[in-house]
């Protein structure tokens, strides 16, 4: 198990990451997830020991890690832009981390060769080894540097971005590579992405990295479904959020009055989260008198094959999102520029305390 705890690490005046606390469980693949310039990389650093942090610790299988230098660690780095030494075969780029080893260096016979020869079947290399890396997809180059990494058998293996720099297609089988290799080797992998679909998709678990600490981390339904605070929601790419303050029972926005999910005191400054597809469109007109809902004009639509995401612009410039499955639609025909009343059951609503 990975402890992180009070990790804090200021870059001149700001800090990247404020007291950050975080737990790694063994034998898990574990997705952080973190817009651009979140810290992602940083923490990544941090825990490799290629920087040490402002304040807080590391604690590894109940071994405190900070101030060890990086090659002390025993922990797998997967960089982002796959950093391979372009001069050597695939072979040597593999074996390359094992001669160098400052403790139990292989520098040569039967044992290194079978080592490499293991690593890079593991990542599906076999029969690759002479290549040059210049000899090798964008794809093939990502898992050489997943077997150099491997081949070391490190506790913890660090994924930055791991699958940034390929295609589509490449991206989603890598997807499913990465958690076969982890499950055959037992080891957790933190793998951090910018992309929510990824994150969910690796993750048995994922964490969302904002304002230099977690704002959540949990199994990946559990996140999606019940994101705990608003900036786990943001982060999902899923709920749109709603602010205002709560009067006589339900949420007074600048542009509607909305539904609580459960009653809070007049006065409080809150916020609803709904999620995209339970969000209903209705032309103006057709909203009983009384029901809550907000007014917000139609913008454009984007056709994904069995979904539709329409978007619209709520009157105080808030972008909101609506998702119609197309088994099951429910959106009237949509005029670009005119305005739409939209409502929602205010179950379908996540309620959060506090100002935006
Ligand atoms: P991410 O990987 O999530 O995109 P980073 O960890 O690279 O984010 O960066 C987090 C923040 O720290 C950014 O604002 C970045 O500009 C800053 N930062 C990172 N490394 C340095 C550095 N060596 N010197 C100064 N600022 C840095
Ligand atoms: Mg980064």
């Amino acid at each position: 198990m990975l402890k992180l705890n009070g990790i804090t690490r200021r870059y001149g005046g700001t800090a990247a990451l404020d007291g950050l606390d975080f737990t790694v469980p063994d034998d898990t693949y574990v997705s952080l997830l973190g817009a651009s310039g979140s810290g992602k990389t940083t923490l990544l650093r941090l825990i490799a020991g290629f920087e040490e942090p402002d304040a807080g610790e590391i604690v590894l299988g109940g071994e405190r890690l900070d101030g060890k230098p990086p090659h002390r660690r025993d922990i797998g780095f997967v960089f982002q832009n796959f950093a391979l030494f372009p001069h050597l075969s695939v072979q040597e780029n593999v074996a390359f981390g094992l001669k160098h080893r400052e403790t139990g260096a292989i520098a040569s016979g039967s044992e290194l060769t079978d080592r490499v020869a293991a690593a890079l079947d593991l990542v599906g290399l076999t029969g690759f080894g002479h290549r040059g890396v210049g000899e090798i997809s964008g794809g093939q180059k990502q898992r050489v540097a997943l077997a150099r990494t491997l081949v070391t058998e490190p506790r913890l293996v660090l994924l930055d971005e791991p699958l940034g720099a390929l295609d589509a297609n490449l991206r989603a089988r890598m997807c499913d590579e990465l958690r076969a290799i982890r499950e055959r080797l037992k080891v957790s992998f933190l793998h951090v992405t910018g992309s929510e679909t990824e994150a969910l998709t690796m993750g048995d678990m994922v964490a969302v990295l904002a304002q230099g600490r977690i704002a959540q981390a949990a199994e990946s339904t559990m996140l999606f479904h019940q994101p705990q605070n608003p900036a786990a929601a943001r982060h999902l790419n899923a709920w749109n959020l709603l602010a205002g303050t709560v009067t006589g029972g339900a949420l007074q926005t600048p542009v509607g009055r909305l539904p609580l999910p459960r009653p809070l005191a007049d006065g409080t400054p809150a916020q609803l989260a709904v999620r995209f597809d339970q969000i209903d469109v209705a032309e103006p007109g057709a909203v009983p008198p009384g029901q809550d809902h907000f007014t917000a004009r139609y913008l454009t639509g984007e056709f994904n094959g069995p979904t539709t995401l329409s978007f619209f612009r709520a009157d105080d410039g808030e972008l909101i999102q609506v998702v119609d499955h197309m088994s099951n639609p429910r959106l009237p025909d949509l005029e670009e520029g005119k305005t739409y009343a939209l409502h929602f059951s205010p179950e379908a609503a996540l309620l959060y305390e506090g100002a935006a």
